[in-house]
């Protein structure tokens, strides 16, 4: 008979099911206790940004339902948690500290130093419950890591990914429980003003809310048509799935495999899911950057970038985050932002290409901006794509190649209708100027009721000449 506790550290792992560290637990036997720390010391300025406080308050909170139906313990901590973990297991009198692993440098550093104290009074261990492969598991002919996405994805594609452990459905709680904070004592919600208002008609954080997402979405048009439909910002088919799974509120084995099954019979035509899950694994390539490349965090991979001369005007960023350029595509993806605490991924490519190259801003001050903003911020995809779109990471986009922020309106939302949800000073504009108003007939602005520069902005910057700015500061570092 087990005597002693397992204590479960759980961080972006947040659910029951094929939660490999839980399973480990509740499979030893005997009770079992789990902690969440809110840690901010240790990622010191990329502790977590507002909306994630938003989204992890209410995913906490179904996370205690949970654990008041099927049992065990949940304790709540906010400081350092070198600290606080072996003194939990201290108090707890605990046998075991089990916990999935993380991938970001000073997260590991982190683990790496618990596990070693922690390993002389407890037995320890870590499980992989992010990733469906760990970064050193795919690897280059000669040993290294991949900088290229095209080989990394062929080489996932030939590994077996393993089946989804059982949902943990029954613990044991502790005879002797360590003090919890509460919750609300937190203060992760916004009030004054209550900024995340528009996040709630849209998110159901939770184990609960991401599987019905899924299953949803799975029976949707939008995963019959993933792969042709994934690029239109006025269509929203996407899954929306990305807090979910970085909260750990689903596991990305969980939803491989599921897609291949619905693949396998014949619900989800094969080249749509196959372009689902390949997108899955562009999220498991940036893991393998960070992982490998850890500096990327804050510096460009491609070393000539470093000299790269920004402007990063102010008041040109202001405009950018408020929506107010006078670029209708850009202004709808940032006001979706702050709305919802989401953009969709083509937006995303043309607001970032948009402020590094036309604003000739920093990417770095995008990022920081996106991980404040999004309820999907992570660290490796948000950081693997900044550095993408301004075409100094692996693989990226070539700087010389600059997104036309009209052209990419007509083409992805041919009826500006993503334009007109964002940005409703445009509705009555027809689709024909939606995306450059102010190459429009002065009658039809006056029928549409804009007034450039009173209702709507004059554009910030002139496309051309700063695409040929942007083109001679990059020269300047070729
Ligand atoms: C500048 C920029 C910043 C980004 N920052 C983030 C971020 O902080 N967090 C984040 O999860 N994604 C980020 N992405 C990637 C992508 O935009 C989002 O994952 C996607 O839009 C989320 O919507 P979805 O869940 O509907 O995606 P779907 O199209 O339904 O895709 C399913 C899942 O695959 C993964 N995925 C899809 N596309 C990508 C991609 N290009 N790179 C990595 N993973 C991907 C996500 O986990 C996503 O939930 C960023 C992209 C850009 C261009």
């Amino acid at each position: 008979m087990i005597e002693k506790p397992a204590l479960v550290w759980l961080r972006e792992d947040l659910r029951f099911d094929d939660n490999p560290a839980l399973r480990a637990a509740a499979d030893r036997g005997g009770a079992v206790a789990c902690l969440y720390v809110l840690d901010d010391e240790v990622a010191g300025e990329w502790k977590m940004g507002g909306a994630q406080r938003w989204w992890l308050h209410h995913s906490l909170s179904a996370l205690q339902d949970d654990f008041e139906k099927f049992g065990g313990t949940l304790i709540l901590r906010r400081g350092n948690a070198g600290m606080i973990v072996p003194q939990i297991a201290e108090e707890l009198g605990a046998g075991a500290v089990y916990w999935n692993r993380r991938y970001m440098p000073w997260q590991i550093e982190q683990d790496k130093a618990l596990k070693e104290q922690l390993s002389e009074d407890f037995e320890v261990k870590s499980f992989n419950g992010r990733l469906l492969n760990e970064p050193w598991e795919i690897c280059t002919k000669s040993g290294g890591p991949y900088k290229v996405y095209t080989p990394y994805w062929k080489q996932v594609q030939q590994r077996d990914i393993r089946d989804p452990l059982a949902k943990v459905q029954k613990l044991e709680a502790p005879s002797r429980v360590p003090d919890t904070d509460k919750l609300d004592d937190w203060g992760l919600l916004p009030t004054r003003p209550n900024w995340a208002e528009g996040f709630e008609p849209v998110w159901t954080p939770g184990e609960r809310g991401a599987r019905r997402r899924w299953l949803d979405w799975l029976k949707s048009e939008g995963a019959k048509n993933y792969a042709s439909h994934r690029n239109r910002p006025d269509l929203d088919h996407t899954s929306r799935m990305a807090p979910h799974i970085h909260f750990g509120e689903i596991s990305p084995v969980t939803m491989y495999r599921e897609m291949q099954q619905k693949i396998e019979d014949g619900d989800i035509p094969q080249e749509e899911g196959n372009t689902f899950l390949s997108e899955l694994a562009w999220r498991e390539f940036s893991y393998n950057l960070l992982y490998h490349f850890g500096h990327m965090f804050d510096e460009p991979l491609m070393d000539k970038f470093k000299g790269f001369e920004w402007d990063n005007d102010e008041d040109k960023l202001e405009a950018w985050k408020k929506g107010q350029t006078g670029y209708p595509i850009v202004d709808a993806g940032m006001r979706q932002l702050w709305t919802e605490g989401h953009m969709h991924n083509r937006v995303r490519m043309i607001v970032g290409s948009f402020l590094v190259k036309d604003l000739l801003v920093d990417w770095r001050k995008g990022m920081k901006w996106f991980w404040d903003t999004l309820v999907c911020a992570d660290p490796a995809s948000n950081t693997a794509s900044w550095q993408w779109v301004a075409g100094c990471g692996a693989d990226a986009a070539p700087f010389f190649r600059v997104f036309n922020p009209i052209t990419q309106g007509e083409k992805f939302d041919p009826d500006g209708d993503y334009v007109r949800r964002h940005v409703p000073e445009l509705k009555d504009m027809p689709k024909k100027h939606i995306h450059a108003p102010w190459q429009a007939p002065k009658d039809v602005l006056r029928k549409a009721g804009v007034e450039l520069g009173k209702d709507y902005p004059e554009p910030i910057v002139d496309h051309g000449k700063m695409r040929e700015e942007a083109l001679s500061r990059y020269k300047a570092i070729k």
